[in-house]
């Protein structure tokens, strides 16, 4: 991580280094990235509530689904609630699993309330992009309890909503702070860590892909990006059996994305392949396999 220690001064940083910073590039940008707190050490989930009563707010909404609740939802409740911070909660079905999508969304609103409240997703990829959509609809913001290394979007500023079999993305805001707890997320389904690994695996041809577009259509390209998913797949490639490595490696990945604005560092023509086999399963009436499976 040899810029981004020439850019923060920190030796051998962790993405917590990363929050609430703005670095100048030599891509020629400012990078900024509008995250408060990134928690990664073991118990952080214990830090969720803490973090919103500093913030003043005395009533929060978690959204969860039956499984995700059940790995660490209740914990980020019993938080809150040590905080003095009051917990309204909307627990979707765990079987069939939940899709980003109208269904789900609809269910969600029917709990909305006139005030908008912030709001904790507990769970991966489906819980974070209902709370990341509703919270920048309803003007609010959400802070994310990750519930497994399955994906690398938990950082990001788009909601990844499902319209009628298409998968479309909507504007929508970062998580305020992220709380990775690895005593949470390393107990997550194999199958969701192996997703996760394997969305790594598709760093390697997304960053290839830039580059060549790079060098073939003089597309913008960030050094700084490039070296943290570079970095941040070389451990995970030598150890893959460590989920904690794994979720940092993610988390690095999404700090990419966000820096430079779009998704370019993580996700080329892999991702193109697997946007496709999702939306095709879901026009035949199949259940689509996961993100990382897909890429
Ligand atoms: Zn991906
Ligand atoms: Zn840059």
């Amino acid at each position: 991580m040899r810029l981004v220690e020439g850019l923060t001064g920190i030796e051998e940083p962790r993405p917590a280094d990363l929050a609430g910073r703005t670095l100048d590039c030599p891509c020629g940008r400012r990078h900024q990235v509008p995250i408060e707190a990134l928690v990664t050490d073991p118990g952080g989930v214990q830090e969720v509530g803490p973090f919103l009563a500093r913030k003043g707010h005395r009533r929060v909404w978690l959204i969860a689904d039956e499984r995700t609740f059940a790995a660490g939802g209740s914990q980020a409740e019993a938080s809150c609630r040590e905080a003095g911070v009051v917990v309204k909660k909307t627990i979707l079905p765990g079987e069939p699993m939940p899709h980003a999508d109208k269904e789900a969304l609809g269910r969600l609103a029917f709990d909305l309330e006139p005030e908008a409240l912030p709001l904790i997703a507990v769970g991966s990829g489906t819980v974070s992009d209902l709370a990341r959509f509703l919270a920048y609809r309803t003007g609010t913001f959400f802070v994310t309890v990750p519930t497994a290394p399955s994906m690398d979007g938990y950082t990001s500023s788009v909601a990844a909503m499902l319209v009628d079999g298409v998968r479309i993305t909507f504007p929508a805001a970062p998580p305020r702070a992220i709380f990775a707890d690895p005593d949470i997320y390393s107990r997550a389904p194999r199958e969701l860590i192996a997703a996760g690994y394997a969305e790594m695996l598709g760093k390697l041809t997304a960053l290839a892909d830039w580059r060549l577009s790079a060098v073939l259509n003089g597309e913008y390209h960030c050094p700084l990006a490039e070296e943290l998913v570079t970095d941040a797949a070389r451990p995970i490639l030598e150890d893959p059996g460590s989920p904690a490595v794994l979720m940092e490696g993610l988390l690095w990945v999404g700090l990419a994305m966000l820096m430079v604005g779009t998704s370019r560092p993580a996700s080329g023509s892999e991702h193109h392949v697997a946007h496709y086999w999702e939306m095709r399963a879901l026009w035949e009436g199949r259940e689509p396999y996961g993100h990382g499976e897909r890429v």
